[in-house]
């Protein structure tokens, strides 16, 4: 069997976890403002080192208006891009009620987060780098600004999720 990855876009509607998510594995970009369709993942196989690996990234389709995810989306989940948009500066406020639920859904030990600063590509951003920063101290995590649009940062920001599921691995085999 294929080696796999479980990720799951976590955040406020808008912020671009969809496109982000579309970014990554298809490398586009879509400008048009549409809501999630119901797809809940799309994956693609990486190369790892001598072997391959797939990396399934799931889309909360919507479902974070109501700031519930059924449990099927973080069954299994791994790795989390904890997005806000740096234009939009109550989608980062509320990363903090995100990261409260998300402790009441899933082993905090198992899983790795990454906190995500997503459209750094805007001018009339309302959110700076250091208080993003300063959050992301905050949970011990780490911070990626990236843009779904120029595609800035966004392939590292898996990959680094990526290794740290892996490492993650390795170190809880080895327990
Ligand atoms: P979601 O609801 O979090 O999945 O957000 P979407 O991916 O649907 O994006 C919401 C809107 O923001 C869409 O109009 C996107 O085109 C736009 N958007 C997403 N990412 C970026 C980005 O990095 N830069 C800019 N300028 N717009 C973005």
């Amino acid at each position: 069997m294929q080696d796999k990855v479980k990720i799951l876009m976590l955040g406020e509607r808008s912020v671009g976890k969809s496109s982000l998510l579309n970014r990554y594995i298809d490398d586009k970009f879509d400008d048009a403002i549409h809501a999630t369709l119901g797809v809940e993942y799309k994956q693609k196989i990486i190369t790892n080192g001598d072997s391959q690996l797939t990396v399934q990234v799931w889309d909360t389709a919507g479902q974070e208006r109501f700031r519930y995810i059924a449990p099927i989306y973080y069954r299994n989940a791994q790795g989390i891009p904890m997005v806000y948009s740096v234009v939009d500066r109550d989608s980062f406020n509320q990363v903090q009620t995100w990261m409260d639920y998300l402790k009441d859904q899933v082993d905090n030990q198992l899983i790795s987060i990454i906190l995500v600063a997503n459209k750094c590509d805007l001018e009339n951003r309302n959110v700076t780098t250091s208080e993003g920063q300063e959050l992301a101290q905050l949970y011990s995590v780490k911070y990626y600004e990236c843009s779904a649009k120029t595609g800035t940062q966004v392939k590292e920001m898996y990959q680094e999720l990526v290794n740290q599921i892996l490492s993650k691995r390795i170190q809880n085999n080895d327990q």
